[in-house]
């Protein structure tokens, strides 16, 4: 059988519950693939012909490529996705009790499609800061967590007691959907004899004489839980940063085996089919041998909330990294500004395939095909960042290939998304297309594209880093 790099977007989407884990993953990938980890904090000592990659706040990743003939001022080529999706995160005080449950607080992220969360079998996952004892001296790391069975659920009310829920199922994100975790009959029989579950009385850490402790903010069941994770005592988590995740396992799907079934597709397929892409464009011993330029693929965090964070892709991150190898080779300034024009971002973030029972939502001429390949996504008022030059290299690239591409463009009538490509476009000033695999269910916690997709998605990537430098050498519409 064909190998179908579906197959490995499934075993990623199922290490990486988080954009914490999902940067993880792509380390690894990274790792095994040559990459060196280089730090923000250090100076660098870059080399033509070789490949780095840095994370910031361990949730956006950037990896790069260094083609042999590369010198400072030549363009960078970069495919952008990002590595959150919406979902509930934990409050900084979790302590819910109510009507003999114990519950745990959240808060939303991003946009989701809350109704989607009831009634799954739900865990939690993401980071842990503990404390470390070493030979009498006290230090801090961070380990990423993730709880593995299901313990937590958020139950629908029944229909006898809301006669027209099927009319319009509402959602109020503060009071419909905190996950319950045990009831407090049962949590009291595991609790040590100090701690009770009403008034939360302290019972772990030497720090628990003090009121905010995690002993008071949080049920001492979840932060068992979370040590025994991470391997420490519940006193010495200091804090966390944990999201609520769904249980059940990323799958191919479908009659005929042609859908991946998941969470978080948007955008861990995009982010997937990034890292392949350039791991495998740059695996070979010649494959950097005649390239002029720089290699990369950014994976940020936070797109969901737009972007404004340390490391979202409203940060300087990305001009960070075009400013920081380019001086590597050469340390004048007016370098990055012409390397920056000679640039282009593929900005790589799901769309909108065609809904068979809700087909008045698209455009007529644009309907994006699951199996169509990847979307090019326009928009007039600058929501998506393509304009024909950028779209007709891409373009290009696919029909040299072989691999279908599509279009898109909403309805006048509708609001349009965003992605990362016009923050990029606008704060760095690079050449940007949009582009994106077409899926259903955007944003609810289970998912789908397609099958085919994945695949011509990959290639059509892996064909841009191979093929961008000499085509983009042949055109000319700046002067
Ligand atoms: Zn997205």
């Amino acid at each position: 059988m064909e190998y179908s790099p579906a197959v490995d977007l499934v075993d990623f989407l199922n290490a990486s519950p988080t954009a914490f884990h999902a940067v993880e993953e792509a380390k690894k990938k990274l790792k095994s693939a040559g990459y060196q980890q280089v730090s923000e904090r250090e100076d660098w000592d870059l080399k033509a012909g070789n490949k780095y990659y840095f994370t910031r706040n361990h949730s956006t990743i950037v990896a790069f490529a260094i083609g042999q003939k590369y010198v400072a001022g030549n363009g960078f080529y970069i495919l952008g996705a990002h590595t959150d999706s919406p979902c509930l995160k934990l409050k900084p005080t979790t302590k819910v009790c109510k009507g003999g449950y114990l519950e745990v607080g959240v808060q939303t992220y991003g946009g989701g499609l809350w109704h989607t969360w009831f009634d799954r079998d739900l865990s939690v996952a993401g980071r842990i800061i503990v404390r470390e004892r070493k030979d009498g001296s006290e230090s801090y790391a961070q380990r990423l967590v993730r709880i593995q069975e299901p313990i937590m659920r958020i139950p629908t009310l029944a229909i006898h007691l809301d006669r027209g829920v099927n009319d319009g199922f509402k959602v109020n994100a503060q009071s419909h959907l905190l996950p319950m975790l045990a009831t407090s009959i049962k949590a009291e029989l595991s609790k040590p004899a100090a701690d009770s579950v009403e008034n939360g009385a302290p019972s772990v850490g030497k720090s628990s004489e003090k009121i905010n402790t995690n002993a008071n903010r949080h049920h001492s069941l979840l932060l068992q839980l979370l040590a025994d994770q991470a391997g420490c005592e519940p006193g010495d988590i200091c804090d966390f940063e944990l999201q609520v995740c769904d249980t059940q396992p990323s799958l191919i799907g479908g009659a005929m085996k042609e859908f991946v079934f998941s969470g978080r597709l948007d955008n861990l397929c995009m982010s997937f089919c990034s890292l392949k892409a350039l791991v495998d464009s740059t695996s070979s011993e010649n494959s950097l041998q005649d390239e002029t330029g720089v290699r990369m693929v950014a994976l940020f965090d936070h797109e969901e909330v737009g972007s404004n964070s340390a490391q979202g892709a409203g940060s300087p991150v990305m001009l960070d990294a075009l400013s920081r190898i380019t001086s590597s080779f050469d340390s004048d300034s007016k370098l990055v500004t012409k390397a920056i024009q000679k640039s282009l971002l593929v900005s790589a973030d799901m769309a909108h395939a065609l809904h068979p029972n809700y087909m008045d939502k698209h455009e007529d001429n644009h309907q994006p095909k699951i199996h169509g390949g990847l979307v090019i996504k326009h928009n007039a008022n600058q929501r998506y960042a393509t304009n024909a030059v950028t779209s007709f290299i891409f373009r290009e690239i696919a029909a040299k290939h072989n691999i279908p591409v599509q279009d898109f463009v909403v309805r006048n009538d509708m609001p349009c998304g965003s992605t990362i490509g016009p923050i990029l476009a606008s704060g760095v000033g690079i050449r940007t297309v949009d582009v994106g695999a077409p899926q259903l269910s955007m944003h609810s916690i289970r998912e789908m594209c397609g099958v085919d997709d994945v695949k011509h998605s990959y290639q059509h990537m892996k064909a841009f880093f191979e093929e961008c430098s000499h085509l983009d050498a042949k055109i000319n519409v700046d002067m």
